[in-house]
């Protein structure tokens, strides 16, 4: 299949009239930003008349079950092989959709649509935008450039991505866009105070507790925090792996740490790893010494090594950097 590397809109636009059939998806550990782009863009194309499939990777974020059309995700996934379009959304790389097993070259045209810095060789067609707030506002671009209906289930979808993704309007990548779309869909429809309260104030009992073992553990050396959940604290609180969404950005608020790093023992074994900077610290360089990636500021990776180990090598990477900086 050959690829090309675009930023027009307009030839997303032409596929999107052009074909009938699209599947939709996003990474592992979908959050809101990727279920607010599935959910968006998926009923904008079937106002349109097209047959649009989802496919989650992992486990599906109950949390935002509240959405129109949640029940949808991850249903009659059956003959993929027959459908047109491939459209990767807040998505870097084909890895991140874990578990991805459909043949990229039977799809006519694959998309890929993301604030993620990424893999343009995925893509027929690329719509990214490093340090845009969400991959829901270039949604909102795309629909609205094509002059797509957003009606008010649409429009709370993809408000749903600029509000989880700036961390409610106080992460780095807040800027005036994040307000100006956020305004525009409030006005098209979307429910700031219920959609806040869905994502906010609807928490498990085991997602609570699973935060005070986290919260309890915290330990703070100069500027860098980290702090680490255990198989044992899952079992203890019949918790699953949405329990435990969300806590690392409770510990980040302690007033000293500039870097977080929290993690999260897997069934499986190993840990899940969330790098979270309050400066200037580049935490994706971080997380990709482990194979991961991310964004400057928030960025994750997977490791088999033991927690110390993994501990010890982002506390030396650390210090490797403000070294490096006092020289400068
Ligand atoms: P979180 O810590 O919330 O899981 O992820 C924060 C950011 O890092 C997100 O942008 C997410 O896509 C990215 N990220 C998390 N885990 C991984 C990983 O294992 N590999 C890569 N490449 N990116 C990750
Ligand atoms: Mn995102």
């Amino acid at each position: 299949m050959k690829r090309e590397k675009t930023m027009s809109l307009n030839e997303i636009i032409e596929v999107i009239n052009n074909f009938n059939s699209f599947l939709l998806t996003t990474h592992v550990n979908a959050d809101g930003d990727g279920i607010g782009c599935l959910l968006g863009l998926g009923s904008a194309l079937k106002a349109q008349g097209k047959d649009v499939k989802y496919f989650v990777p992992g486990i599906l974020p109950t949390k935002y079950g509240f959405l129109k059309g949640f029940e949808e995700l991850n249903k009659n996934l059956e003959n993929i092989e027959k459908t047109e379009v491939l459209i990767i959304l807040d998505t870097p790389t084909i890895e991140r959709i874990e578990g991805f097993s459909f043949d990229r070259d039977k799809f006519k045209r694959v998309i890929r649509i993301d604030h993620h810095e990424g893999d343009r060789t995925i893509a027929d067609l690329t719509y990214e935008k490093p340090n845009y707030p969400s991959a829901t506002c270039l949604v909102y671009e795309l629909l609205k450039e094509g002059k797509f209906p957003i009606n008010k289930d649409i429009a709370n979808d993809l408000y749903v991505g600029v509000l989880t993704d700036t961390g409610s309007f106080r992460f780095n990548n807040t800027q005036g866009i994040a307000f100006q779309i956020a305004r525009e869909l409030v006005d098209l429809g979307a429910q700031p105070y219920y959609t806040a309260r869905m994502v906010y104030e609807m928490e498990t009992m085991a997602h609570l507790k699973l935060l005070g073992e986290a919260l309890l553990r915290l330990k703070v050396h100069d500027s860098f925090g980290f702090s680490y959940i255990t198989k044992e604290d899952f079992a203890k609180y019949n918790a699953n792996e949405n329990d435990s969404e969300g806590i690392v950005d409770y510990l980040r608020k302690e007033k000293d740490i500039e870097i977080l790093l929290f993690l999260k023992e897997l069934p499986e074994g190993g840990y899940k790893g969330s790098l979270r900077s309050k400066n200037d610290a580049e935490v994706k360089k971080i997380a990709e010494l482990f194979g991961g990636g991310g964004h400057r500021k928030a960025a994750g990776f997977t490791s088999n090594l033991p927690k110390e180990e993994i501990i010890r090598i982002v506390e030396e990477e650390i210090q490797k950097e403000n070294q490096e900086e006092n020289v400068i």
